[in-house]
């Protein structure tokens, strides 16, 4: 897509920090380090979010953010990461799927999400609701 900072990385048009490129992915750090080596893996189809890639192309791309976690977890000697990806709004903040490899250090006090317990009714309740969907 014409105006889609990824697909500009993708081509070359901007410049990236890329740590890895395959057939379907390239990976690149991200400018904004949560920690370091903090890296993104994107697609080389402009898919909008992690909802619209093709199943095939996702398989792929899933493949590809394996490979670049295992190169870098050898790379930074790491015992820990964690993998995510922004789908949507509220989170998304570039409309080109990709994924989050964030690098975990002992006591980097990363704490990614707020979170509370829920009663077993209200647990109970929300899994009938999601599996009433499929
Ligand atoms: P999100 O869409 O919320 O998953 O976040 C997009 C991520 O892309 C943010 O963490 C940004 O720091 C990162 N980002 C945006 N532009 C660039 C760029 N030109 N090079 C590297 N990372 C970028």
């Amino acid at each position: 897509m014409a105006d889609c900072i990824f697909c500009k990385i993708v081509k070359g048009e901007i410049p990236c920090y890329k740590i890895y490129e395959d057939p379907h992915c390239i990976a690149f750090l991200d400018i904004n380090q949560v920690s370091e080596g903090h890296t993104l893996v994107v697609s080389k189809d402009h898919y909008e979010n992690f909802f619209d890639v093709k199943p095939d192309v996702l398989q792929k791309v899933v493949l590809s953010v394996q490979n670049v976690a295992l190169g870098l977890r050898k790379a930074l000697n790491l015992s820990g990461m964690n993998i995510s990806t922004n789908n949507g709004t509220p989170g998304q903040e570039v409309p080109h799927v990709h994924f989050h490899l964030i690098p975990r250090f002992a006591g980097d006090n990363l704490v990614p999400w707020p979170s509370e317990l829920m009663t077993a009714d209200e647990l109970k309740k929300m899994a009938e609701r999601i599996r009433s969907r499929f």
